[in-house]
Order: C-alpha cells, then sequence, then structure tokens
C-alpha cells in the first residue's frame, strides 16, 4: 500500500478513537517513525503533508537530517540516547521522547544551544528489555531536573509491550496518564506535561483513548 492509503486508514482510526474518548482529533499528532523507510520512501511521508518525523539512531537520523530539505519538518528522537551521542545531535531535534537518566539531562545541559522539548520515558511495562524509568522513581526524577535549564518535560512517554492482551496494554497507557495528573499538579514551571508520547502501530487506537497527543507510528504507515 502507498503511504497515502495508509495514511488514509490511520486517519480514519485516529477519528473513530477520538469519538470513543470524545476528544477532538486535532489534539493528537501523528508521528511518522522513518526508522525502516528509505529517503524516496520518507519524501512520499513528506507528500502525504505529515511533517513530525521520528528517527531511533543518531546516524541515521542525521543522514535524513542533511537530505531532506523541508522548512516544516518537526524532528523527533525516540531512541535510547547514549550520552556520548548527545552532541550530535541536540541542536538538530525538536523533541527528545527518551530522557532517562540524569547523566543525560546533564549532558544536554553541555551540549544544547537552546532549551529542549523532552519527554521523560517511563517503563510502565515492568519489562526488563523496555528502557525507562520506573514509574515509582518518575516524580522525584522530574523533581530533580529542575536544575537544568536546558530541559523542558513537555511530557511523558512509554512503550506499551508487545503483546495481544488489550487489557495489560491499556493498564500501561492509564498508569503513563496517572503520572501526568501527578505531575500536573505540582506546577513545576519547566515540566508543564501536557503530552502524552504513546502508541504504535499495534496499539494507537488504545493510546488515544487513553489520553496519548502524540502516537508514534511506523510500520503501520510504510509498510507495502
Ligand atoms: C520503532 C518505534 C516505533 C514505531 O513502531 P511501529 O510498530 O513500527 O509503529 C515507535 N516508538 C519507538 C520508540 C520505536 O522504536
Amino acid at each position: 500500500m502507498s503511504v497515502i492509503t495508509n495514511f488514509n486508514k490511520i486517519n480514519s482510526k485516529i477519528i473513530e478513537s477520538c469519538k470513543i474518548a470524545k476528544r477532538n482529533s486535532d489534539s493528537i499528532t501523528l508521528i511518522a517513525v522513518t526508522k525502516n523507510a528509505t529517503v524516496e520512501k520518507t519524501n512520499e511521508i513528506l507528500n502525504a503533508r505529515i511533517f513530525n518525523l521520528g528517527e531511533n539512531r543518531d546516524q541515521p537520523f542525521l543522514n535524513k537530517w542533511s537530505e531532506l530539505n523541508n522548512d516544516n519538518l518537526v524532528w523527533h528522537f525516540i531512541g535510547t540516547l547514549q550520552s556520548r551521542k548527545v552532541k550530535n545531535i541536540i541542536n538538530n531535534i525538536d523533541y527528545l521522547h527518551s530522557l532517562d537518566r540524569i547523566s543525560l539531562a546533564e549532558e544536554i545541559e553541555k551540549r544544547a544551544d537552546k532549551k529542549i522539548k523532552c519527554f521523560v520515558q517511563v517503563n510502565t511495562s515492568g519489562e526488563d528489555s523496555k528502557f525507562g524509568l520506573q514509574p515509582d522513581a518518575t516524580i522525584d526524577f522530574i523533581l530533580q531536573l529542575k536544575q537544568y535549564s536546558k530541559i523542558e518535560v513537555v511530557g511523558l512517554m512509554t512503550m506499551a509491550p508487545n503483546t495481544r492482551d488489550e487489557t495489560v496494554i491499556r493498564n500501561c497507557f492509564k498508569r503513563l496518564k496517572s503520572l501526568q495528573n501527578e505531575v500536573q499538579k505540582l506546577q513545576l514551571d519547566k515540566a508543564p506535561c501536557n503530552e502524552l508520547s504513546m502508541g504504535m502501530s499495534n496499539d494507537y487506537q488504545i493510546a488515544i483513548e487513553e489520553g496519548a497527543t502524540m502516537i508514534r507510528v511506523g510500520s503501520a504507515l510504510i509498510n507495502d
């Protein structure tokens, strides 16, 4: 299927989930995850007027960043970021979805030219293989981030486990939403936390029902 056909299908599903959740579909941003897309395929995505792109590794991101020329592009770095790679990418991205440790915040503070919009990544599934903070450690972590002038916590991010069990997935998203409420109650200047980055190809409808504002969709958009 072409990107535009996939995009139309995804759009109808977004609208359907928004209806169920009584939400406005304007409140959802679709991030096209291009980590497995060629530059050609990525250009198809841009032709479909999707301008929020997500990459998870530094070098492929930098390649696309330099090859694609479009003033509308908004770049999301969604992968785990090693501290030594911060300097390579931090001033080329618009959002970082994987802030998960103080040492990373320190490196960003050193290398960033301006404030970086960050999502704190939370491990809501309890799986060892998933990165992110334990839910119980999240509030303390965000309080510690106060001292870093270059970090703005725009929201929380999570990945649900790869399972067919909808209840398990939904509970991860509910957990993230309730953490967001806790953070917002603190009314921290540099942690408005208005966004929730959750939902991928297999679970973005559930994520929208549970409050996602940014969904990260790769295979459902680019697969033939
Ligand atoms: C790959 C990836 C996605 C997109 O996954 P799909 O299942 O292809 O939609 C979303 N978020 C992160 C962090 C990823 O690494």
